[in-house]
């Protein structure tokens, strides 16, 4: 197979790089994957109509060449298995404990899972999913995430939110900038999205005081040590995915 050289996403090195899942492929993507291109994506009007759309496809599930092997196999060690298990634990409920059509949401009581790790592997997946210049900026978290003991973590400036998903959804909008009406002022929204079915994630950048309907902040998890187990007891809204459409109405022309 062809070498692929480019930047880490997460060491910032130029090496060759290794195809990193997202999400990890025992966490709902092992089938084949269809991409949608970026130009795709943002043909809104397409979506609104729901025709189709242009796919590119996958055979090894989604994801791209975006991480150095030691990355991906250190990421892989300390954070995907804790991921898988507690996306799997969510799949679970929600397709055998609960009605879809009525649940709105679902408790989680769990004193079993190892929060941090899942916290760096989302946060992991967010720097997967951008353009390697892009994650170079991010060189905080990207030093959280490469060392799996780091407990400091800037949780006025990033705020993690979650959300379940309704459908089968694979999907992530990269970092945006959104030029946004706020009672009658304009400012800059920086979020970034991630659809990963069956849970949502959301990113923000210097976040404002207001949290996002429907969602839970998790940021806190971020203090919390690579070995600690923590008795979480949250409640998660299961909603429609979060897309541009979600601000849209906000946009400034
Ligand atoms: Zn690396």
């Amino acid at each position: 197979m062809k070498e692929r050289r480019g930047i880490c996403h997460l060491c910032g090195k130029y090496t060759e790089l290794t195809f990193e899942h997202v999400p990890p492929k025992s966490a709902n993507n092992k089938e084949r994957a269809r991409l949608l291109t970026g130009k795709e994506i943002f043909d809104t009007k397409k979506l609104s109509t729901g025709k189709s759309l242009r796919y590119i496809n996958r055979q090894q599930g989604a994801g791209n060449y975006t991480l150095c092997r030691e990355c991906n196999n250190n990421t892989g060690d300390w954070y995907a298995k804790e991921y898988i298990k507690f996306a799997n634990e969510i799949g679970y409920i929600l397709t055998n404990e609960i009605d879809m059509k009525k649940a709105k949401g679902i408790g989680l009581d769990s004193d079993k899972l190892y929060f941090q790790r899942i916290i760096k592997q989302i946060l992991c997946m967010f720097l997967s999913t951008i353009q390697p210049e892009y994650a170079m900026q991010f060189k905080d978290i990207r030093e959280y995430v490469l060392n799996k003991d780091e407990i400091k973590f800037d949780t006025n400036k990033y705020r993690i939110s979650m959300y379940l998903l309704k459908k089968y959804e694979i999907s992530h909008s990269g970092v945006m900038a959104l030029l946004i009406k706020d009672n009658g002022k304009a400012v800059i929204r920086k979020v970034a999205i991630m659809n990963l079915y069956p849970i949502g994630f959301i990113l923000e950048i210097n976040p404002p005081d207001k949290e996002m309907d429907d969602t839970t902040n998790i940021t806190k998890f971020t203090t919390l040590k690579y070995e600690e187990l923590q008795k979480v007891v949250m409640k998660f809204s299961i909603t429609e995915k979060y897309s541009l459409h979600n601000f849209t109405k906000k946009f400034i022309k």
